[in-house]
């Protein structure tokens, strides 16, 4: 786990612009177009991390900028965790992966990235890709991804969009 936890410290320090937040409204929108988001539901949104530790390393994030956990209301909880499930399930479905890490890294010390928005890591995992990692390196993972990643889950999201919005109107 310790490599893990080290990847997921290293997420957006590079963070585009220090002055915004880029899961709040403005940071978002930049998110938008280079097509990252794939989700965004009432409370809470799908990202593609830009900085993966494998490919298909999600994150699951609040719109409100908030630190502190314990302050997620029941309706955030709740979207949150189906949101994850529901990323569980498509990522099984189009990428196979032989398992799974799903976690949150609060405060610096915690490792968090970005500590001041709090957000759930949905972070596949395949069998021997420390190794994999450490050979091809993480920029080129990046190289080879993202476009591929976000053509591959969007509409997976757009369909479950579509599901969920029909469960609401009955
Ligand atoms: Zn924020």
């Amino acid at each position: 786990m310790d490599n893990l936890w080290a990847a997921w410290r290293s997420d957006f320090i590079l963070s585009d612009k220090e002055d915004i937040c880029i899961f709040c409204e403005e940071g978002r929108r930049l998110k938008k177009q280079q097509r990252l988001i794939l989700y965004e539901g009432e409370t809470s949104f799908v990202i593609i991390n830009l900085y993966p530790y494998n490919p298909g390393h999600l994150m699951v994030v609040p719109y409100r900028h908030l630190h502190d956990v314990e302050k997620l209301t029941d309706e955030e909880n709740r979207e949150m965790n189906d949101l994850i499930i529901e990323s569980i399930r498509i990522l099984k479905r189009r990428f196979k992966p032989h398992g799974f890490n799903i976690g949150m890294n609060l405060g610096a010390t915690g490792g968090a990235g970005i500590e001041y928005h709090l957000h759930w890591h949905v972070v596949p995992r395949y069998t021997g890709d420390i190794n994999f990692l450490a050979a091809i390196g993480k920029t080129k993972l990046q190289s080879i991804g993202l476009d591929i990643i976000y053509e591959e889950l969007k509409p997976e999201y757009d369909q479950y969009a579509g599901r969920t919005k029909r469960a609401k109107s009955r």
